[in-house]
């Protein structure tokens, strides 16, 4: 509901101000449950952690716990959809890169990629939003910026330039999620050093050549150089990685967090749960291959991201969506699956 009515639509004073938006903060003073995070709320229920709880953990870290305060004081914002890669839990909604599957999906007879294509414009920059964030940045401490992919954007140059003439660069906390495809160039180095800090936040859901190309369609040589290179600027803030599990990658699980521990170190590594779309969500995975994903598990980082299969019990229309979705996928990108992906090629062969 709050979704549908303010982040399409709406100003953001409008959502600030909203009766919505007002119970939910009377629901956290109050201590109690609002039903609009029950995602949260179920999550926490059986991992301890979830997308609040890391929130509020990241703002006392930045030393600007959680307040009542009547300023806004953190903004994220996703400023346009143009992306290098299309990632195959992402859509047309947040990349570019998507734009000839929704196309042909839609062509034949995808309702979902239509309604898709009729809403998409290519917003490389969002300027009516930025025109209302602007004014807000005085009291900003912490400001994270998402795509599409930010680093490969043109306008965001002229913004950072913006921010940090009209000095609010020096109490800005800057926080970029990247796809990784861009390297600690002059053009970013020189405008991110002037922020108060940067984290860098890599999304990184695959760590060899194959399986990082068939679920992101990135070289993962490039982007393994790039995460060095950045490591090398002793300025950065922080730099950190969050890989996105779903139906595609879970099974890899150790695999992925043993690279990203030595990488990044155990404290920079988060996740994402995908729950959208639905069919990648990994509870829907057949119970067996839950179990046997569980099972053969033995890195120690693994178990508490692997628990959340358990949240919710399988779905087998959502399984063999994701099948028929892959097959799809598989064909318009010629990308076999056993030749990419050929133990979760086995896992669909044993349980479809
Ligand atoms: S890099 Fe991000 S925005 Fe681009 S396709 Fe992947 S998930 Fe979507």
């Amino acid at each position: 509901m709050y979704e549908d009515q303010y982040c399409t639509e709406g100003t953001i004073d409008q959502a600030w101000q909203s009766d919505q938006f007002e119970s939910i903060r009377n629901a956290f003073r109050q201590n109690q449950r609002h039903p609009a995070c029950n995602t949260c709320w179920h999550q926490e229920s059986v991992t301890d952690r979830s997308q609040r709880t890391a929130f509020t953990q990241k703002q006392s870290l930045l030393g600007n716990p959680p307040t009542d305060e009547a300023e806004i004081r953190t903004i994220s914002w996703s400023f346009g959809n143009t992306c290098n890669f299309a990632c195959r839990t992402c859509s047309l909604d947040a990349s570019t890169g998507w734009l000839r599957e929704t196309e042909q999906l839609a062509a034949e007879g995808d309702a979902e990629a239509q309604a898709l294509l009729d809403k998409h414009t290519k917003t490389q920059w969002d300027y009516t939003e930025w025109a209302q964030i602007e004014p807000l940045l005085h009291s900003v401490v912490y400001f994270d910026i998402i795509g599409g992919e930010p680093l490969i954007n043109p306008r965001l140059p002229a913004m950072l330039d913006r921010i940090i003439e009209a000095g609010h660069a020096d109490h800005i906390t800057l926080m970029i999620t990247t796809n990784g495809s861009t390297g600690p160039t002059e053009r970013w180095v020189s405008r991110l050093q002037q922020f108060k800090k940067l984290i860098l936040n890599f999304s990184i859901d695959a760590v060899t050549p194959d399986t990082f190309r068939y679920v992101r369609t990135g070289d993962w040589s490039v982007i393994s150089d790039h995460i060095d290179q950045w490591k090398t600027q002793s300025w950065v803030g922080e730099i950190r990685c969050n890989p996105s599990f779903s139906m595609l990658n879970i099974w890899d699980c150790d695999r992925i967090l043993a690279w990203l521990d030595r990488k990044f170190g155990v404290t920079s590594v988060g996740y994402n749960w995908v729950e959208h779309p639905r069919h990648y969500n990994a509870v829907h995975l057949p119970e067996a291959v839950k179990q046997n994903i569980v099972s053969s598990s033995t890195y120690w980082h693994s178990k508490k991201i692997l628990s959340q299969l358990w949240s919710s019990p399988s779905d087998h229309t959502q399984w063999q969506e994701f099948i028929k979705r892959t097959e799809w996928l598989d064909q318009s990108r010629d990308q076999p699956i056993g030749k990419y992906m050929p133990q979760l090629a086995e896992i669909i062969y044993n349980y479809r």
